[in-house]
């Protein structure tokens, strides 16, 4: 197939786009590079089966010279992580919404099979877990931004839906906290980056408020099979599908683990929210994917146990992530 992958140059989105180059599929990434990075697909350049665009999806003439070209899109490019958006949310709705419409509206004129990436923070603050993809959504007020990249994510939602409803084979993945090689060593995105980070240098691990809030952690390598899944089951076509382990952790634990696998000697801090991310912060205390519609409809579970993906995660970190950071 020829497939583009928005945000292919990301985190997942660069993982993604190995799983497909594997499988033989003719690969486009598209990515302005504001948190993707080439050395993420570097490997692939060479290939006749590759093209990589450097471009935003705002930009609605790239993205049609791309869309027109496919069979199936994986919709990636985003502004994620709670510190971008915080730091940042004009931006990071502007991205995340408008993005998703030029997107979607171009698959909907040449009819493309469509995955919408999502997150399972439109949960918001939801304390009925496991989270059910059609269970309540629960949020803070507008005055605490974190929450605006839940609503962009649920207006993407929302209009994935829509055009589903037009007949439009489109399909929404919700990701819980993947990790893996690859992750930003700054952490923005993710805990597990920074924690791995802070112990390799000797720094404190900074857990925020008393560590008792707990996330399942993805190995990247199951996000990604969970959502090519997504794109070619055809019964996933109009579906939402929580995409994660249901192995529940405290972040307490998971600095302690980190400290164990890297035998660092840093010691925990504990940092209130606010010294985090400044007075108007909420938090999401637990974080747990109900998994049976990924089960019965892609046939998908989690399946790299926390330890040993922490493992490979170490590995890549000490492979030389940190350097010239
Ligand atoms: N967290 C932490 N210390 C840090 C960064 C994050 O204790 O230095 C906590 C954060 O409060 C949250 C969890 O780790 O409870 C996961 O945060 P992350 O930013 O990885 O993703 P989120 O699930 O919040 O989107």
């Amino acid at each position: 197939m020829r497939i583009l992958v928005t945000g292919g140059a990301g985190f997942i989105g660069s993982h993604l786009v190995d799983a497909l180059m594997a499988q033989g599929h003719q690969v486009t990434v598209l990515d302005n590079l504001s948190v993707g990075k080439v050395a993420n697909i570097a490997h692939h350049l060479g290939s006749e089966r590759f093209r990589f665009v450097n471009d935003s999806i705002l930009n609605v003439a790239t993205l049609e010279q791309l869309v027109r070209r496919v069979d199936l899109i994986f919709h990636l490019a985003a502004v994620v992580g709670v510190k971008y958006v915080v730091e940042d949310p004009l931006t990071a709705i502007t991205v995340n919404v408008r993005g998703t419409e030029n997107v979607l509206e171009l698959a909907y004129k040449y009819w493309v099979r469509t995955v919408i990436a999502s997150s399972s923070e439109v949960y918001g603050k939801s304390a009925d877990v496991p989270l059910r993809e059609d269970g309540d959504r629960l949020l803070g007020p507008t005055t605490v931004p974190r929450w605006s990249y839940a609503d962009a994510k649920a207006i993407d939602e929302y209009i994935a839906l829509a055009y589903a409803r037009k007949g439009l084979p489109v399909t929404v993945v919700r990701y819980f906290n993947a990790y893996g090689p690859r992750l930003d060593p700054r952490g923005y995105g993710s805990v597990v980056a920074r924690f791995f980070t802070q112990a390799l240098r000797g720094e404190p691990l900074t857990v925020y408020e008393d560590g008792r809030q707990t996330r399942c952690f993805t190995y990247v390598a199951d996000t990604v099979r969970g959502t090519v899944l997504a794109g070619t089951v055809p019964e996933a076509v109009g579906e939402i599908f929580n995409i994660g382990s249901d192995r529940e952790i405290a972040i307490a634990d998971l600095a302690r683990q980190i400290l164990a696998l890297t035998g660092s000697r840093s010691e925990i801090v504990l940092v209130p929210y606010a010294a985090a991310y400044g007075p108007d912060f909420e938090e999401t205390r637990r974080r747990v994917p109900d998994v049976r519609r990924a089960r019965e409809i892609l046939s998908f579970e989690a399946a790299v146990p926390l330890e040993e993906g922490l493992r490979r995660t170490l590995e890549w970190f000490r492979s030389g992530a940190l350097n010239g950071m």
